[in-house]
């Protein structure tokens, strides 16, 4: 146990009767650090966190805290805090009331609570609001007044889960910027749960990826993308193209399996001559949408792999044909080998 570590799991079991939530989970997280759990419903990660804040404990394994040994060790003993997707503020208080709620309890001189919540108001961007109820606040409002909750207690981790889920997208991609900044101007660690690929890879300094109870893979956000460990990583983070098996050795002349992302493929209509470092495969043109800053094109192979290419290039004002043959190359550099 490494006096650095903020918080470690070592081989965490956590069951429900016999069904294994939390599967012999190993980690640690360095104080200071942006940490996301990652992975669909139903993968383990808020009972990982329960875990940490200590509503829930272990059936085997240990979990350290600061280097302490947790077990035994009760929530309101242990210096975190955690955001909720609903926010959990108190409706019949207001603004100031519920930031300083925890100051009160701990009986804080009332002109430091007041200097504190100020600064922490100031700090999500609403000083104006604190004698607003919940209910005269938006969504995102209310999600900044419950983050200012659980900082004002200077926690030395803070664990949200889902904390921007209710948000529509504009709303959240901004909270996403906001909280990253905040965590970064007041350096306390962060263990953040989300099920969203895009907010994982553009907020966290290392991602563990879950899938029914189990870590596949950690790493910073261009290793999960990048160098996924297996299908389910590829697929999960993000779209991939997968040659697997004979469509290996197919199209890139190779035994084993593969992924490439979508943006790292291309498409001609004329069979260009390619270089030793590349590949290239002929197929027919399935569907083309269009979003805006690039078309996704779906295309198959005449022996049944579907493609998928990501082009700029390509845009709404000149549809390409379905049916029509293209080839499909890439670089051998951008062809990543999976496990399986
Ligand atoms: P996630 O947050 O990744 O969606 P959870 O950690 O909430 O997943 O749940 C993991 C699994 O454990 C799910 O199948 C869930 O139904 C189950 N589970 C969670 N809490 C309980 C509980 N208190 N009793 C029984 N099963 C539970
Ligand atoms: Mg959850």
């Amino acid at each position: 146990m490494k006096e650095s570590n903020e918080v470690e799991f070592q081989n965490v079991v956590c069951k429900f009767g016999d069904f294994h939530a939390v599967d012999d989970v190993s980690f640690s997280i360095k104080a200071g650090e942006f940490f996301s759990m990652l992975g669909p419903s139903g993968s383990g990660k808020t009972t990982c966190l329960r875990l940490i804040a200590g509503f829930n404990n272990p059936n085997l394994g240990k979990i350290f805290i600061q280097g302490q040994d947790t077990l035994g060790i009760p929530p309101y003993k242990r210096n975190l805090n955690t955001v909720f997707q609903d926010y959990a503020l108190f409706p019949h208080m207001n603004v100031l009331d519920n930031i300083s709620y925890g100051l009160r309890i701990k009986k804080l001189p009332k002109s430091e609570i007041d200097s504190m919540t100020k600064e922490i108001l100031e700090m999500v961007r609403l000083p104006e609001v604190g004698n607003r109820k919940p209910n005269e606040l938006s969504g995102g409002q209310r999600q900044r007044i419950a983050l200012a909750r659980a900082l004002v207690n200077r926690p030395s981790v803070l664990l949200l889960d889902e904390p921007l889920g209710a948000l529509d997208l504009k709303l959240r991609e901004e909270m996403q910027v906001e909280l990253k900044q905040i965590q970064r101007k007041i350096g306390i660690t962060f263990i953040f749960v989300t099920h969203d690929q895009e907010e994982a890879l553009s907020m966290s300094d290392r991602i563990a990826v879950f899938n029914k109870g189990k870590i596949i893979q950690i790493g910073s956000p261009s290793d999960i993308y990048d160098k996924p460990k297996t299908e389910f990583v590829a697929n999960f983070v993000g779209v991939s193209n997968l040659f697997k098996n004979e469509d290996a050795v197919r199209i890139l002349k190779k035994k084993g399996s593969y992924m490439i992302r979508p943006e790292k493929l291309n498409i001609t209509e004329s069979e260009k001559k390619i270089s030793d470092n590349s590949f290239k495969v002929q197929a027919k043109l399935v569907t083309q949408i269009y979003s805006g800053a690039s078309s996704k094109i779906i295309l198959e192979t005449s022996f049944g792999t579907k493609l998928i290419v990501l082009s700029q290039k390509i845009n709404s004002s000149s549809p390409i044909e379905v049916g029509k043959e293209f080839f499909v190359f890439g670089n051998m550099e951008d062809i990543h080998q999976i496990e399986g």
